[in-house]
């Protein structure tokens, strides 16, 4: 596991890293809470031991600042105190740890917590999966995706760079499902998504927006980009027929595209412009990806 420890005593920090690394564990290793914060907003820590006392920014301190930015990753966090110290555990509950540490420590007390922490963080992670993944394709549902898409417009605004949206919205499909039955046509739905998958480049994204609609998501370019990557999904899709339990099923997908110019951080504004290229793309004969020429 991904170990932040921020600990000012340094043969304690010393001792805590050994340890950790000892038991298989990644560690990265500060020695103030300042540092630590740091640290935390560069990398994913799933795990901070942070000592309680020190300069500063406290334990405390610490632990609610991580707390008041709620990331994608729980941060798992474990408060040292000495025998003697004055701080109380509610207080540290209050703060939003998840447990503490006695100092000097107990090798295999340590040992046992991490398992713990390793529980909870496992628990953390499948409950986090389930409620931003959709089930049947595996690709995020729709409400991760907008909020992927709101965030990235947000920055985008600040920095003014380019994003784009494809809804690809599959053609005919409520034939698929009277022809072939409803688990046939969850097949295709799987094998649909699977594909647009692997059109993706690295900072591109999609998710499920509806039954049989998806949503995908490409950053900066210009626009242009986003078409090309629409139209790779569209040869993909229409590429080979799914070769599901029933049978082979022909398939094709309708794309439309919209691009925001960093103007504005409205996600509704952008899918509608890509809606309405979808409804063109759709009249023109399915099978293809239009354009919004809508300055969003
Ligand atoms: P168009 O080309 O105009 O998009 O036609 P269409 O048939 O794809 O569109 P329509 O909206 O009429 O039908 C969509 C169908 O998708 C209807 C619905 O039963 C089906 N559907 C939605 N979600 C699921 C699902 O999870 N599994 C299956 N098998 N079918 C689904
Ligand atoms: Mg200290
Ligand atoms: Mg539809
Ligand atoms: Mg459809």
């Amino acid at each position: 596991m991904k170990i932040l420890i921020a600990e000012d005593d340094t043969t304690s920090r010393l001792l805590f890293s050994a340890t950790l690394r000892k038991l298989g564990h990644t560690v990265t290793a500060v020695e103030d809470g300042h540092e630590a914060w740091k640290a935390w907003q560069q990398g994913e820590y799933p795990l901070l031991i942070s000592d309680w006392m020190m300069p500063n920014i406290d334990g405390l301190q610490l632990c609610r600042m991580i707390r008041g930015e709620p990331g994608l990753q729980y941060t798992y966090v474990i408060l040292l105190t000495s025998l003697d110290s004055k701080g109380s555990y509610l207080e540290g509950m209050d703060a939003g740890a998840d447990d503490f540490i006695t100092k000097p420590f107990d090798e295999e007390q340590l040992a046992a917590r991490l398992r713990v922490a390793e529980r909870i963080l496992g628990l953390h992670n499948r409950l986090h999966i389930q409620a931003t993944h959709d089930h049947l394709t595996g690709v995020w549902n729709r409400g991760a995706i907008m909020a992927y898409l709101q965030k990235e417009l947000e920055r985008g605004s600040r920095q003014g760079t380019c994003i784009s949206v494809i809804v690809a919205d599959l053609d005919h499909f409520k034939r698929v499902n009277d022809t072939y039955g409803h688990p046939a046509g969850d097949e295709v739905l799987q094998e649909a998504a699977r594909r647009m998958g692997l059109a993706l480049r690295g900072y591109d994204r999609i998710g499920r927006y509806g039954g049989e609609e998806f949503l995908i998501t490409a950053l900066g370019g210009d626009g242009s980009q986003a078409e090309a990557l629409a139209e790779r999904v569209c040869c993909s899709i229409r590429a080979e027929p799914v070769n599901s339990r029933f049978g082979k099923i022909p398939m094709t997908v309708s794309l439309g595209v919209a691009t925001g110019y960093g103007q504005s951080e409205d996600a509704g504004m952008l899918i509608s412009a890509a809606d309405e290229a979808l409804y063109r793309a759709k009249k023109a004969g399915r099978n293809r990806v239009e354009t919004s020429t809508r300055k969003v």
